[in-house]
């Protein structure tokens, strides 16, 4: 009786791991067709001051045409793309796209003054050529380095290497500034962070849910807070859905906020009209 069972827990099991086998060569199959066929697009979601409630950035997040795949979400689709070189591919095209974006509001909005957030995985920044595709894109659209801010997340900080170490200095070197992305999420020491001259810490999202309720939580945002100050650093809470959430991190002296409270990601022509709300 126990080895059917056994057996059949096998079954389960191989299973499962035979629906996921598939599920990640569709994943990998429709990031393909979107590369060659155009069917990715970026939504720009603002990321606001508390100081004075102007838009000061946006971050760029990926999206794939719902005709290739149905809808899905970047947490799944970009880590099937980390796992091979297909995340340089797509890396490149949300790059450039964000750079003709930059380029098309200067030229028909006049906007200059914004600052676009881009998100960077690991395996771009061990990249050789990346700082350098960078440089030549940043020239072919004429686009100011600072107006450009990479987003890293802390566990791929916590797990840079020399080279992607390097790559972080090149392209400060140009001009180009940094984040650490879901902070508070990895488990990187006060030691790892002194060693990045990083500009901004991203509050987690998870931090942020009960910010209200949970006494752990603000103490730990209040923390967060209080260290990226003392390092020099501004921050940013991620995920602000509340008019309650914001007041908290206002009191906190928080720098900015992003979140549905003020706008969920939204499609480039909806950008211009929130900078004068
Ligand atoms: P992330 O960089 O931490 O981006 C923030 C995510 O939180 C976005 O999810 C955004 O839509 C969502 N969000 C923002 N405010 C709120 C809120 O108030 N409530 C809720 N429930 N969600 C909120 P999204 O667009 O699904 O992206 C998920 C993740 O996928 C991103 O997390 C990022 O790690 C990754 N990603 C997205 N675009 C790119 C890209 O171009 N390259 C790379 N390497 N990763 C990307
Ligand atoms: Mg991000
Ligand atoms: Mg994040
Ligand atoms: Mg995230």
């Amino acid at each position: 009786r126990a080895k059917e069972q056994g057996k059949n827990r096998f079954h389960f099991y191989s299973r499962a791991l035979d629906n996921d086998v598939k599920r990640h060569y569709r994943i990998e199959r429709a990031l393909k067709e979107a590369l060659a066929d155009e069917r990715f697009f970026l939504l720009f979601q603002p990321q606001i001051a508390l100081r004075d409630g102007d838009v000061t950035g946006v971050e760029a997040l990926l999206r794939i045409d719902e005709r290739v795949m149905g809808r899905m979400s970047p947490a799944e689709f970009i880590p099937v793309a980390e796992e091979s070189d297909l995340i340089l591919k797509i890396g490149k095209w949300v790059f450039e796209a964000c750079c003709r974006q930059i380029a098309a509001w200067r030229k028909r909005e006049g906007i200059h003054d914004l600052t676009v957030a881009v998100n960077l995985s690991r395996r771009q920044l061990m990249d050789e050529g990346w700082a350098h595709f960078v440089a030549e894109t940043l020239q072919t659209y004429e686009i100011d380095p600072g107006r450009i801010e990479f987003e890293i997340t802390e566990t791929t900080f916590v797990h840079i290497r020399k080279r992607g170490y390097e790559t972080i200095k090149r392209l400060q070197a140009l001009g180009c500034r940094f984040s650490i992305d879901d902070f508070g999420t990895g488990y990187s020491s006060l030691a790892n962070l002194k060693q990045f001259t990083v500009d901004k810490l991203k509050i987690d999202k998870s931090f942020i849910d009960e910010i209200v309720e949970n006494d752990s939580d603000r103490a730990i945002v209040r923390a967060s807070v209080a260290l990226a100050h003392a390092l020099g650093l501004s921050v940013i809470a991620e995920g602000v859905e509340s008019e309650k959430q914001k007041r908290i991190l206002a009191q906190m002296g928080c720098d900015e906020i992003q979140g549905y409270l003020f706008s969920r990601p939204v499609k480039p022509e909806e950008i211009p009209p929130l900078l004068s709300r």
